[in-house]
């Protein structure tokens, strides 16, 4: 099994756009990282089982099905981390309406068994804007004080996944117009 490192952040923190970033600059320096995003999994298994399921419907799929849908994505993306690293874009918390569901729960750490987790952050009203211009995705528009908890509680739970594994947690803040700093410090780490 290959190094797998997980890169997780709330909903417009910029995830997906820093890796995208990373990926870049790292390609061009000859390391190559295979990149699995968890949500396409759980959706491509999600669909099969309730149809019309949408991505930003999902996590409000039941928590028993959730998480056995949760656990065969795990299962899937060992699978396809076999020949390159492999980056994982996933969640550290996903907000179920029966609360705060962990995205890496014992049995998903250890399939993955990360040797790095990296959390994405900005600040919260950057979060919010982010969100609000995000069209092609309809999400519920939390207020400043929930993206702050989700955010403090992403780096409380990055820690106890941290002692699960021993892998390191590192957090990297994507701050508007500020995007090349947050991707340079990825390289870093992915490097
Ligand atoms: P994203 O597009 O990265 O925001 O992810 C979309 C959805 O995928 C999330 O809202 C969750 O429902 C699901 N998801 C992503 N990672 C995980 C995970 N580790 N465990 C459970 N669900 C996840
Ligand atoms: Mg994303």
């Amino acid at each position: 099994m290959n190094r797998v490192v997980v890169v997780t952040g709330t909903p417009g923190a910029g995830k997906s756009t820093v890796i995208a970033g990373a990926l870049k600059e790292l390609k061009t320096r000859g390391t190559e990282y295979s990149l699995i995003n968890y949500g396409d999994v759980m959706l491509k298994l999600m669909r099969a089982r309730f149809k019309g399921t949408d991505r930003d419907e999902m996590r409000k799929v039941p928590t028993g099905p959730y998480r056995k849908i949760q656990r065969e994505a795990a299962r899937r993306i060992v699978h396809a981390a076999e020949k390159n690293p492999v980056l994982v874009d996933t969640h550290c918390l996903v907000k179920k309406p029966e609360g705060y569901y962990p995205g890496l729960p014992r049995w998903v750490l250890e399939e993955l068994n990360p040797e790095s987790i990296v959390i994405i952050e900005a600040p919260a009203r950057e979060v919010l804007g982010r969100r609000s211009r995000d069209i092609g995705r309809c999400r519920d528009r939390d207020a400043l004080a929930e993206v702050e908890e989700h955010q403090q509680l992403n780096r409380a739970i990055a820690m106890a996944y941290a002692a699960l594994t021993g892998a390191t947690v590192r957090i990297i803040v994507n701050r508007d117009g500020k995007l090349s700093e947050a991707v340079k410090e990825m390289v870093e780490v992915l490097g």
